[in-house]
């Protein structure tokens, strides 16, 4: 009886486990799509990376993405 549901136990992780393996699998073999089309444009992000997007913290000084409202070095709040 006990056995039984042991068993039945951890048939049921493996076979989570199998299906999240899977999964992955799956996923990487979908990731080289995306990986072009993110190496398709890579000076486009550091462009964009460099000055658009970048809020330079008035405390410290430190490089913040343009959404953040606290500086990530001082947390400081960074001017909107
Ligand atoms: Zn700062």
């Amino acid at each position: 009886m006990e056995w039984g549901l042991f068993v039945l136990a951890v048939l049921l992780v493996a076979a989570l486990q199998f299906a999240v393996w899977r999964r992955l699998q799956s996923e990487d073999a979908g990731t080289p799509e995306s990986g072009l089309a993110e190496s398709a444009s890579p000076a486009d992000v550091a462009s964009s990376q460099s000055n658009a997007s970048v809020l330079l913290c008035p405390a410290c000084g430190a490089e913040n993405d343009a959404d953040y409202r606290f500086c990530r070095e001082c947390v400081a709040q960074l001017q909107p």
